[in-house]
């Protein structure tokens, strides 16, 4: 195991190659418990094995800039995460969240 390799995202953000970026990733329903896909095992977030491979939504990773959200975007982005699942339905992300009340409201940033 390497733990000090890094790389350099689109915003200058320098993250570490670990398990914690690897698309390879998978969550559960539990917020603190991981795995591999393709190792099955669960994950240790600063280890990185040979299948690392970097999630590209790390790759936009600050991009905000350092603004800060509004509390109406926490509140919506808290209660979509928290709707019940329904089958067939994609469940939402933090991301996809984020775009669809960029589409509703603007901007989730608050204006200083
Ligand atoms: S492929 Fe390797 S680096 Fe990626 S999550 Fe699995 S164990 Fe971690």
């Amino acid at each position: 195991m390497d733990n000090e390799e890094f790389f350099v995202n689109n915003n200058g953000l320098r993250m570490r190659r670990c398990c914690a970026s690897c698309i390879h990733k998978d969550y559960t329903e539990s917020v603190n418990y991981r795995t591999c896909k393709i190792h099955k095992v669960d994950v240790v977030p600063s280890e990185v094995c040979e299948s690392y491979e970097t999630d590209p939504k790390y790759m936009d990773e600050g991009g905000s800039l350092g603004q800060v959200r509004t509390k109406h975007f926490i509140d919506y982005l808290t209660e979509r995460l928290l709707e019940p699942e329904v089958p067939g339905v994609k469940k939402p992300t933090p991301f996809s969240v984020e775009k669809e009340y960029t589409e509703k409201y603007g901007s989730p940033y608050v204006k200083l």
